[in-house]
């Protein structure tokens, strides 16, 4: 049975205390929650607020996630943050290669090959973004951009590694834009990024891969979205920011 994720991606939002309240909001909430096994939590706050936000949660289906991390494993890297100091702090899960840190701070394949490779040095789980632009789409290019994406960083590992990763696909042009990619478009595309890994690592590694959507999700258009087949969860960015409405997506799956 593949693992159930609903990921909260704060970005940079929040000052400590505000995070620190959300996720205590979000701890409450999920309460009731905690029993079903199948669906795990995530929130991935800013890096300053994780030591926080690990004290303040006590569910056990609830997990911490960094936004980032370095490529590198420790040494004279000014203003990084390792997998390895992560990881001591609590994190069991990294994004990796979201829209905004390949379009603002230039992640390319290459970078993301070794950052992957530091988070699962640490055996930390991988959430790796993967999507293409609105032009890439309308151009007919949306496949192609997707699987070169997941083959120039993910095609280096082992098949035990990769049982070890999560994607999520994040159309770019439903990232913050209140768009949401429509479920059969959704479905189309996880449905493909399972073809591409059952080709390359087999059956049993792609039966098991969780594989989440990302891009303007909210309470209102979650069900759908999680109701298809090859959908296994959301990344949520702005919906997250809001213990209630996380949780009712949550509640969604
Ligand atoms: C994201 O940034 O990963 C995201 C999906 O954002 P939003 O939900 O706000 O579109």
């Amino acid at each position: 049975m593949r693992k159930k994720i609903v990921a909260g991606n704060w970005k940079m939002n929040t000052t400590f205390n505000e995070g620190i309240k959300l996720a205590k909001a979000i701890n409450d909430l999920s309460e009731n929650l905690s029993n079903d096994e199948t669906v795990e939590i995530v929130i991935a706050p800013p890096f300053t607020h994780i030591s926080g936000v690990v004290k303040e949660t006590n569910q056990k289906n609830i997990h911490i996630a960094a936004q980032n991390c370095a490529t590198e494993k420790n040494g004279a890297f000014t203003g990084e943050v390792s997998a390895e100091m992560l990881k001591t702090i609590g994190c069991q899960y990294v994004i990796l290669g979201h829209s905004e840190r390949r379009a603002y701070y230039n992640e390319n394949s290459e970078v993301l090959n070794k950052k992957i490779n530091q988070v699962l040095a640490e055996h930390m789980i991988p959430i790796f973004c993967c999507g293409e632009q609105l032009a890439e789409r309308n151009s007919g290019n949306h496949f192609k951009v997707v699987a070169d994406q997941i083959s120039e960083v993910l095609f280096n590992l082992t098949e035990t590694q990769m049982e070890s990763v999560v994607i999520a696909y994040e159309p770019v042009w439903a990232i913050g834009t209140g768009v949401t990619a429509s479920k059969e478009q959704a479905q189309e595309m996880h449905a493909y990024i399972r073809k591409i890994i059952t080709d390359k690592f087999g059956l049993s590694v792609s039966d098991k891969l969780s594989i989440l959507y990302g891009g303007s999700v909210k309470p209102a258009n979650a069900k759908e979205i999680f109701e298809q087949l090859d959908v296994d969860g959301g990344l949520i960015g702005g919906a997250s920011l809001e213990a209630d409405s996380f949780i009712e997506i949550v509640k969604s799956l």
